[in-house]
């Protein structure tokens, strides 16, 4: 007998120490679901840290790339100064060439004017020989055979032959004048053709040149242009640049707060399993939701109704426990206390977050017992009940929210009766 009930108190231990066992893995699983670990923080500031480190490579690169603009943007302005220059000369040859056809009109002008001043002498001269010989005509004296034959005499022969010469040379005069004129006519002639022919090429290299100019501020233009886009890029790039910078700082920054309040909170909860552990206290199941008042009154369903304060048809988003003043509120499901405060509808109200998009809050409260960052366990103390906010009598109003959606907290409770007033 002493065996036998030596046996069955070593397979109680057994039991027990399993069943403390499974559910310490039980809640280690839950702390787990329910907040990121310091270790799960630690890797991601260490993929922080690499993507840092990726990103300090990619700077560099930047910087390279950035050091590449700047030469290409001094180039630019190199290639702007010459361009500049060459619209300089440009402009210069302009002026000049319009100097030279200024002065070929001038050349025309005079040239012009000589040769009408010649051709009208040659005019006059040709009038004045033309005048003599009908003048030689109308005396009868036609010819020089005439002259000749219509001597009296020997002497009077001489005479008329000697006359007959010295006509006859100053016609010759007259006439090698005349060819002269003519061969300086045709010559000015030529040489305002010339100068005419010359001054077309002038106007022709001075169109040349000032479509030239527009090209080269066409150029220049565009080269501006340019300048203007690398400096937009540059500024771009720094900008991008300072802003990764600045993005890694703040992430880094966030993640540490965030691991430190995970090594606070897992300490905290080291501790509280530790106080339990000493305290001879079992564990709770969490996979349920506990109540979380001593009563079971509903007198406010969940659903839509019209608002007893406000007199609104809209959505009882959670429902109404009958609890009285000062009764304790108990957590529903072991979780992080997200939110602890108040405000103008809910009066004093807690929110504990359970992890899997589970959360669950309690309002109207006459006193909050718990902090925000706190970890709670079912059925833990977190407040009493109390009449603030848009209340018109002690109650709880209780909520359940999964991934953003109220739900019907009584479908949360299939084993517990209530009674609805
Ligand atoms: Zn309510």
């Amino acid at each position: 007998m002493k065996t036998a009930k030596r046996i069955v108190a070593i397979i109680l231990i057994i039991i027990l120490v399993l069943g403390i066992v499974a559910s310490t893995f039980g809640m280690l699983f839950a702390t787990k679901a329910d907040a990121a670990t310091s270790a799960e923080i630690k890797n991601q500031i260490t993929n922080l840290e690499n993507t840092a480190s990726s990103l300090a490579k990619r700077k560099v690169e930047l910087e390279q790339e950035l050091v590449a603009i700047a030469a290409e943007q001094g180039a630019t302005v190199e290639k702007k100064v010459l361009m500049d220059q060459q619209i300089d000369v440009t402009r210069q040859e302009i002026a000049n060439t319009t100097e030279v056809l200024q002065q070929y009109t001038l050349l025309i002008a005079n040239q012009q004017s000589e040769l009408d001043r010649v051709i009208e002498q040659e005019q006059q001269q040709l009038e004045s020989f033309s005048d003599r010989i009908r003048a030689m005509e109308e005396n009868g004296s036609t010819s020089y055979i005439a002259i000749v034959l219509g001597a009296s005499s020997f002497s009077d022969l001489l005479t008329r032959i000697d006359m007959i010469s010295e006509i006859a040379q100053y016609d010759n005069r007259i006439i090698e004048r005349m060819a002269q004129m003519r061969s300086d006519i045709t010559l000015m002639q030529d040489q305002l053709e010339i100068s005419k022919s010359e001054q077309r090429q002038a106007q022709q290299l001075l169109e040349q040149q000032e479509e030239t100019l527009v090209q080269q501020v066409d150029q220049a233009v565009l080269l501006l242009k340019e300048l203007e886009n690398q400096e937009e890029e540059f500024a771009a790039m720094l900008e991008y640049v300072e802003q990764q910078e600045a993005d890694v700082a703040n992430a880094i920054d966030r993640k540490i707060a965030e691991y430190d309040a995970a090594v606070t909170r897992e300490e905290e909860e080291r501790r509280r399993l530790e106080a339990l552990a000493a305290a001879g206290k079992d564990y709770v199941d969490d996979s349920d939701f506990y109540w979380p008042s001593y009563c079971n009154i509903i007198t406010s369903v969940y659903g839509m109704r019209t608002h007893p304060v406000t007199g609104v048809y809209k959505l009882h988003t959670g429902v109404d426990i009958g609890s009285s003043y000062g009764s304790k509120i108990y957590a529903a499901k072991s979780g992080s206390v997200i939110t602890s405060g108040s405000n103008y509808a809910y009066g004093e109200y807690v929110v504990i977050y359970h992890g899997n998009g589970v959360s669950t809050l309690y309002a109207h409260m006459s006193e909050r017992a718990v902090s925000e960052g706190d970890y709670v366990l079912k059925g833990d103390v977190i407040g009493y009940v109390g009449s603030s906010g848009y209340s018109t009598g002690a109650h709880l109003h209780f909520e359940i929210r999964v991934n953003g959606t109220y739900m019907n907290p009584i479908s949360y409770y299939p084993n517990k009766s209530f009674v609805y007033v």
